[in-house]
Parts: C-alpha cells; structure tokens; sequence
C-alpha cells in the first residue's frame, strides 16, 4: 500500500533501537526524510546509515537526551518543522508502589509525559498552519491494563493519554491527529532488561522468564519492532486521517478486555 507521505519529513524520538528505530525505518520505507534522536552518539550515527543505504532518504541525527530541556532545544533547532512526530523516550524502573518518593515521580512524569506535552507544543501549531499533520506517542499496554511493577509508568502514561484525550480534538478542525501506540512486550532492550529483572527475582534462566512471559500472550510470542514500526507508519499515513485520539494496543491479545 502506498502510505502517501513520500517527502514529509519526522521527527523520531529515541530512535537508534527497539520500538523507535522500528518507527523510523517504516517510515523511511515510505519515503519518510526523518531526524532521528537518542543520548548514544556511536547507535544513533550506525541506525541512521543503515536507514540512509536501505532507503535513501535523508537523516538527521541529534544526539540529546530529550526528557531534559537543553535536549529537547537542541533536537527542535535541529527539526524545524516537520510534519509528523512520534515520541519515545526510555520507560521508568520497576519497583513496587511503597518504592518510589516525590523524585522518582517527578522523573517518570517528566520523561513520559511532560516531554511529549512539550513536543506537542512545539510541533503542533506548524502542523496546524500546514493544514496536515501526525503525531504518534509510544505509550503502553500499561495504560489500558496497569503492570503492578511499573507503577510509575501506569502514573506517567496515563495523564498523557488524559492529555491526548482532550487535545486530539483540538487540532483535529486543522488536519492533525494525534493517536497512541501501545506496546504490550516487544523483543527489544527493554524486554531483555524486564526479564533479566525477573530470571533474577525467580531464580531462573532469562529463556524459562522469556518462555513464561511469552506462555501467557495469546499470540504465544513478542512483537517485533517491525511489526509496531508498520503500524506506527500506517498511522502517519494518508489513510489515517479519520484516526483521532485513539490508544491501539499491539500485545498479541495479552490484555483481556472486550474493547
Ligand atoms: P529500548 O529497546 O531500550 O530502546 C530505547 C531507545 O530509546 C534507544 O534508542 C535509546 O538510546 C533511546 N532513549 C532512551 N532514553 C532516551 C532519552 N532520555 N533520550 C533520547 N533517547 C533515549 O526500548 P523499547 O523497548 O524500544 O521501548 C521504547 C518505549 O516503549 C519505552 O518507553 C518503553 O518503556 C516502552 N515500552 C516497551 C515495551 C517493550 O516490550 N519493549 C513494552 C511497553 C512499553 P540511548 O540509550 O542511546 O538514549
């Protein structure tokens, strides 16, 4: 399917790995030009020449940390105006609820939900005065479902979605939707870190944590970044127009609700 977006420019946070890079290769399959951000220089210069010689497209790369201010200013100067945006940054620690202190919710709020209110509101009123525009946050199955080890991530991702909610019908009139992207588990990092997390609470190897995570998803597997990056492109697509403030949950049937 031609997605229709061959030349629009992205911005792609926290892109050189996993769900990101996932994203920012799907839509430079679709002819997408992207700037691309992460902290680490060396993944970051390696995932946008590989993307450059597999799909031609032109990339940017800025190597900020984007929960911080002076990040966020300097991957904005690098943008310009782009046309679509997909947040992303690095999820919060697991823990329990008698774990955390005012600091930790505060990082956790900055990090996934404040950063992206900011690049909303950095990115948005372009988009508006273009007539055309997308965004897409990477959130999580969390939110639909609360993961009682990610407490702060249930916290955080859910006033974004609050967020969302209200502003998707705002800019909607001016041709721009915002949706969410909600990942249930997906074989990158962050899974290998979740389950070292728990192959060392339970005594067991990281394959038998892998296996039993993976025994109680309905699709008996993980998702691949591929897989989440199409969906992210099809969202950013000409198609996707009448998709407004929606949260689509990719888990393989993991969380077991009716809607
Ligand atoms: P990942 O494989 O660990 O990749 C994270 C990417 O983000 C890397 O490119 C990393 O590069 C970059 N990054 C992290 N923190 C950053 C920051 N502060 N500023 C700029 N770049 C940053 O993680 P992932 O699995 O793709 O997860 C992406 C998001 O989805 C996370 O918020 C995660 O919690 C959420 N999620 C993931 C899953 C899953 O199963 N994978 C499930 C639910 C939710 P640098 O380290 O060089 O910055």
């Amino acid at each position: 399917m031609d997605l229709g977006i061959a030349g629009k420019r992205a911005l792609v946070c926290a892109s050189s790995k996993g769900l990101g890079r996932g994203c920012a290769e799907a839509l430079a399959g679709a002819g997408v030009d992207l700037v691309m951000n992460a902290r680490s220089t060396g993944p970051l210069e390696e995932a946008a020449r590989a993307i450059r010689a597999a799909y031609g497209v032109s990339v940017v790369t800025v190597a900020a940390d984007i929960t911080t201010e002076a990040g966020r200013a300097e991957v904005l100067a690098a943008a310009g105006d782009v046309d679509i945006l997909v947040t992303n940054a690095g999820g919060p620690p697991p823990g329990i609820w008698s774990d955390w202190n005012r600091d930790d919710f505060i990082k956790a709020l900055d990090a996934n939900m404040l950063t992206p209110i900011a690049l909303m509101t950095a990115l948005l009123p372009a988009m508006m005065d273009k007539g055309w525009g997308r965004v897409v946050n990477i959130t999580s199955q969390s939110v639909k479902a609360p993961i009682a080890a990610l407490g702060l991530s249930n916290a955080a991702r859910t006033g974004l979605t609050g967020y969302v909610a209200g502003t998707s019908r705002q800019v909607a009139p001016s041709g721009v939707t915002i949706n969410n992207l909600l990942p249930g588990i997906h074989a990158t990092d962050r899974a290998v870190s979740l389950d070292a997390g728990v192959a060392d609470a339970q005594g067991i190897s990281m394959d038998q944590a892998k296996a039993n995570r993976a025994a109680t998803i309905p699709a008996r597997r993980y998702g691949t970044a591929q897989e989440f990056g199409a969906t992210c492109a099809f969202l950013c697509s000409q198609h996707a127009g009448f998709i407004v403030g929606q949260n689509i949950l990719l888990d393989g049937g993991a969380t077991n609700a009716t809607i």
